[in-house]
């Protein structure tokens, strides 16, 4: 998996003051992509134990709320890699996790390697950018279709749950 950007203080991908991290890599294709260089997936630098103790740093000042993920495409990276890159971002900042995917939900939720990853995230903003569904004023999204879900409320209900703002 290799990173694109960091971002140390974004305040544009989700709630409070959050550190992006933009994976490089994605086959979508959307014809209104903001971030064609990051299709491709030798852009950037790998993800080295180096570059997720800096993230680490970042995430532990007490005016960041957590992390949000976003490409490119996170969620066609290297699955079991992405997995464990979240799974030790949760257990060691203890913060809130935010994925941006192009894929909707629907079509993900019973596949076991995404929900290994799905597991350390709290929101998943899902659906392709769509120009003619586009909406300035939506939070954190850009397009009607894409979602805010709640997936500690859809774990525990067993149906999509989004998130209120
Ligand atoms: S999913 Fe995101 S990065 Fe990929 S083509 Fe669509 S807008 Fe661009």
């Amino acid at each position: 998996m290799n990173i694109a950007q960091i971002r140390p203080m974004d305040v544009a991908n989700g709630p409070g003051v959050r550190v992006s991290v933009f994976v490089s890599g994605c086959r979508h294709a959307c014809p209104h992509c903001f971030n064609r260089e990051y299709w491709d997936f030798n852009y950037g630098e790998p993800c080295t134990e180096t570059q997720i103790q800096s993230i680490l740093t970042l995430l532990d000042k007490p005016i960041i709320a957590g992390l949000t993920l976003l490409g490119g495409e996170p969620l066609q990276q290297n699955l079991t890699e992405l997995a464990s890159f979240l799974k030790r971002i949760k257990k060691e900042s203890r913060k809130s996790i935010w994925l941006y995917t192009g894929y909707v939900y629907n079509d993900l939720h019973l596949q076991k390697e995404v929900m290994d990853v799905l597991q350390w995230v709290d929101v998943l903003v899902d659906g392709p950018y769509l120009e003619a569904e586009k909406n300035l004023r939506l939070a954190f999204r850009g397009s009607e279709n894409q979602r805010l879900i709640d997936l500690h409320q859809t774990r525990l209900k067993g149906e999509i749950s989004l998130l209120n703002i």
